[in-house]
């Protein structure tokens, strides 16, 4: 599982001019390229394939390349910068990609993500919040968890006064197989602080995220 690790932080400085900066890290368990490669071949023989053959012989690597491509975020700094100027109304990023796979069935769901906070003492780099989605994406997720986990993250490491994240998805599962319910999207949300508390300041949100 994912967690932002203080201790990968900046070098220890004194508190006075310390930055809020932190590395985020995903201390999860590497892929084994190598055993990953001899499953897929192992799945395609099950599935009745021939791995040998020329169209095939490739897959297995390439397959293990993928996953491992879309099961490991990149780091990155959360830069925070101080509140100087008391900005205290709605920060949302709207319609922040997201694609990550499904733990059910290993295939993938991709959508939107509009991410919101209401400023405390520090805001954020506005492209975090989409560092911020990713980190948690690359995973094997169901979307419920990906939605906490990326207000959880935010509420940890920018102590904001309420947050907020929808993301809207079409789950491949659901749309391929299955019921097959092509183009149906599934909407996930998590409130906390002022946008859980106070009705106005939540459908400010739900309104400029343009989720009704
Ligand atoms: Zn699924």
């Amino acid at each position: 599982m994912t967690t932002f690790d203080p201790a990968a932080s900046l070098p220890e400085q004194p508190a006075a001019v310390r930055q809020p900066s932190l590395r985020v890290v995903a201390p999860r368990q590497g892929v084994d390229l190598a055993a990953a490669e001899q499953a897929v071949a192992d799945l395609l023989v099950a599935l009745g394939k021939d791995p040998n053959s020329e169209h095939l012989s490739d897959t297995p690597r390439r397959v293990a390349q993928s996953f491992a491509e879309l099961l490991t975020p990149r780091e990155f700094d959360l830069t925070t910068f101080p509140n100087d100027e008391g900005y205290d109304e709605l920060v949302l990023a709207k319609g922040i990609p997201v694609q990550s796979l499904c733990e059910h069935h290993l295939l993938p769901f991709h959508g939107i993500a509009h991410v919101g906070y209401l400023p405390g003492k520090r805001i954020l780099g506005l492209s975090k919040l989409a560092r911020v989605v990713e980190l948690f994406a690359r995973d094997l997720q169901v979307q419920e968890r990906l939605t906490q986990q990326v207000a959880n993250g935010l509420l940890e490491h920018l102590a904001p006064k309420g947050v907020g994240v929808v993301i809207e998805a079409e789950h491949l599962c659901m749309s391929l197989r299955g019921v097959r319910a092509t183009g149906s999207r599934t909407v996930t949300s998590a409130l906390h602080g002022v946008l859980r508390e106070d009705a106005r300041s939540r459908q400010e949100f739900f309104a400029l995220a343009g989720v009704a």
